[in-house]
């Protein structure tokens, strides 16, 4: 139910009170009234008037509504959006540091365990086909002997005597603001509730100890240079009934001499003769799963690119394949005999035709590979 009281007067300042007075008085009545602080009878009351009367003095428009109309002004009228409430999780805690009090996790709640990482060097040939392989980690794992209990087998813990195995120290304390409860971490057994008096002597009572591990990791066809695998649980262990945290093997792919890769296509380059352009030819190409025929036509030109559907790299995700792109390069001799001196100038003046310009088709190509 909302309240009937004059809201000026349940946040003790005037009403020409600027929004600077009537913040720091809500923060003050708030801290005062928070019903995890005051226990008293009546205090939750407060605490819900004090945010009522706030939500509407710290909003221009609603202020400005209540003061020509009173309540009767506001009522229907929507909140504006979180108006006035959303510094509370600040205010509370800094509040409770101030106290020493703790609003996070105790220190008894599950936690996740660390996750670790390791680099796995392949080959491209490995990257394209898929392999498995084995890595070796060193990571903390529960102990063998205690089975993270951190005690002697045989022994068990006592329960600790200050905190009554919760991992808290209560204590009541007076303050300005009233009487207060003061949650701690416990002093003796720092907050794990129990007191071991004989550890485990493998562990040291630690609960975990280091060890070493082989592991095979499946590699899936298609992975990339700084591809991450995710071996879920294979990190390190979590306290407190927490999950174990996650082992990402970090792929490292070694380039290829010939084949550059960009996502799921590869590019080659061909170097071909002058007759194979001029005149066309069947000729081998290597992909990335064996060789294969690519038809060359009469008059290829320097720069042309042919592209080999299905013949790139296998898609991580989905099925198929990507794309295999040859750039053809003609290749010139660098020695001629004699004879073929001869035949090529019979050549050249039956072709006998100035430089000229071109279109950029071996640039086009180029900016076709770089672009990612
Ligand atoms: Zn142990
Ligand atoms: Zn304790």
């Amino acid at each position: 139910m909302p309240t009937t009281r004059d809201y000026y007067e349940i946040l003790g300042v005037p009403r020409n009170a600027d929004s600077e007075s009537i913040r720091g008085a809500y923060r003050a009545l708030a801290k005062r009234y928070h019903p995890d602080v005051n226990k008293e009878p009546g205090a939750e009351e407060h605490f819900k008037e004090v945010n009522e009367a706030y939500g509407v003095l710290s909003d221009e428009q609603r202020r400005s509504a209540y003061d020509r109309f009173g309540h009767a002004g506001i009522s229907g009228m929507p909140f504006g959006a979180g108006a006035g409430f959303e510094d509370l999780g600040d205010l509370f805690d800094e509040f409770f540091r101030g106290f020493g009090m703790s609003t996070g996790r105790s220190h008894r709640s599950p936690r996740k365990g660390a996750d670790l990482q390791t680099v796995v060097p392949l080959t491209f040939e490995e990257s394209i086909s898929g392999v498995e392989k084995e890595v070796e980690i060193t990571r903390m794992e529960v102990c063998s002997v205690c089975r993270g209990s951190r005690a002697e087998p045989g022994t068990t813990p006592a329960r600790c005597p200050v905190c009554q195995g919760t991992g808290e120290e209560r204590r009541m304390r007076q303050t300005f603001l009233g009487s207060m409860v003061n949650v701690a971490v416990c002093s003796k057994c720092g907050g794990l509730g129990e007191i071991i008096s004989s550890p485990c002597k493998n562990c040291r009572g630690k609960g975990v100890e280091r060890k070493t591990r082989k592991l095979k990791v499946p590699i899936p066809p298609g992975v990339d240079d700084g591809t991450q695998i995710r071996l879920s649980g294979e990190g390190e262990p979590g306290t407190f009934g927490g999950p174990a945290g996650n082992l990402f093997i970090l792929v490292h792919v070694k380039p290829h001499e010939f084949f550059l890769r960009r996502n799921s296509d590869l590019w080659l380059q061909l170097g071909i003769n002058f007759t194979q352009a001029a005149m066309g030819a069947d000729v081998s190409v290597e992909t990335a799963s064996g060789e294969t025929t690519l038809h060359i036509p009469a008059g290829t030109q320097p720069g042309q690119v042919f592209r080999l559907r299905g013949k790139g790299v296998p898609h991580l995700q989905q099925g198929g394949r990507g794309d295999l792109f040859v750039v053809v390069n003609i290749l010139i001799p660098a020695t001629l005999t004699a004879d073929q001196k001869k035949q090529l100038m019979q050549l050249g003046i039956a072709h006998n035709s100035p430089p000229k310009p071109q279109k950029h088709t071996l640039l086009d190509s180029l900016k076709d590979i770089l672009r990612e």
